[in-house]
């Protein structure tokens, strides 16, 4: 009789997984939102690449090849980067990614903080658009702010970049409400379209004045390590409400982070599977007192 109780409860569960599977894999995949006020749109769910670019063989390098180009075939078309990242080589595997299939990307990476005078921002564009192997990155963002440089120098040098047609859009990351007021106020014929900050069910400071700032004023808060660095996985979600849903923890954790209209989310998926089930939570939306249930987990 325990045996058959057993068997049975082995069952049940690998019916629950498979039903979970065949959700995450079947789901409408993405949705998009407006890029600050640019008329833009981009997928809600994109593609951190923190990391990609570190391999120990040409094998692993071509599966993060394969992932972003899997996370491309999906529609998501946000693959973030940075010149910092991998030392360059982030950019590098990303240009592969996008090798003839440029108009499926948008494009993002980052200025480094040591590069922000003037002419320093003008050649750090010059080389990641080399790595890219684009003539125009979509999104050019500040990575850090360098209280040594004043915001008015490195502002003007992307103005700049715009106007030759090498950036699109200009946005900051890590920036408080006080300093984006500077960085948008030393802009003339451009806006910030977006801030980059941390944001997760584990690091919500955000909450208290950068996110209110970006909802007045339109801009996307590109929300980064919203897994919370994948640790996430390990919160106590309740069963019913992942099972009711037909979702992960790190789907809801997503699901969680986009409740807010105005925020985008770049997790960073090494394999296909993840970035499967992560493309798949943008649609998943649950209501207030399940985000609450989820808040207090
Ligand atoms: P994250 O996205 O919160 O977490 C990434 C971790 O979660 C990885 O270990 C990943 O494992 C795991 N993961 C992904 N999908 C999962 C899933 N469905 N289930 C379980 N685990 C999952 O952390 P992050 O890499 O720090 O942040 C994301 C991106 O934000 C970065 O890649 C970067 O582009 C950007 N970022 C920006 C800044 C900044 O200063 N602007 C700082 C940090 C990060 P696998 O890789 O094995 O899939």
């Amino acid at each position: 009789m325990a045996r058959l109780a057993r068997a049975h409860g082995s069952l049940y569960h690998l019916s629950s997984w498979i039903s979970l599977k065949l959700a995450v894999c079947t789901r409408g995949v993405v949705e998009y939102r407006e890029l600050g006020r640019s008329g833009e749109k981009v997928s809600v769910i994109g593609m951190g690449t923190w990391r990609i670019g570190v391999f120990n063989s040409a094998e692993e390098r071509q599966s993060q090849v394969d992932a972003l180009r899997r996370g491309l075939d999906l529609g998501i078309n946000l693959i973030d980067t940075a010149e910092m990242y991998a030392t360059g080589r982030s950019e590098e595997v990303v240009a592969d990614a996008i090798r003839e299939r440029r108009d499926d990307a948008f494009v993002a990476t980052k200025v480094s903080p040591e590069n922000l005078r003037h002419d320093a921002v003008l050649a750090a564009c010059e080389r990641s658009l080399k790595r890219l192997g684009v003539t125009t990155i979509d999104l050019y963002q500040v990575h850090w702010p360098n209280p040594s440089v004043p915001i008015q120098e490195t502002m003007s040098a992307m103005e700049e970049l715009v106007n030759q047609g090498k950036v699109r859009y200009v946005g900051v990351s890590n920036f408080d409400v006080e300093l984006t007021k500077r960085a948008r106020e030393s802009l003339s014929r451009v806006d910030v379209v977006s801030n980059q900050v941390q944001y997760s069910l584990k690091s919500r400071d955000v909450e208290s004045s950068v996110l209110p700032y970006c909802q007045k004023e339109k801009l996307t808060l590109i929300a980064y390590s919203p897994l919370a660095k994948g640790s996430v996985r390990s919160m106590p979600i309740p069963e019913d409400l992942l099972s009711k849903h037909h979702m992960t923890p790190a789907q809801a954790a997503l699901s969680w982070v986009l409740r807010e209209e105005q925020v985008v989310a770049i997790p960073k998926a090494a394999g296909i599977s993840h970035l499967e089930e992560n493309a798949a939570s943008a649609s998943m939306k649950l209501t207030d007192s399940e985000y609450r249930t989820i808040e207090a987990s």
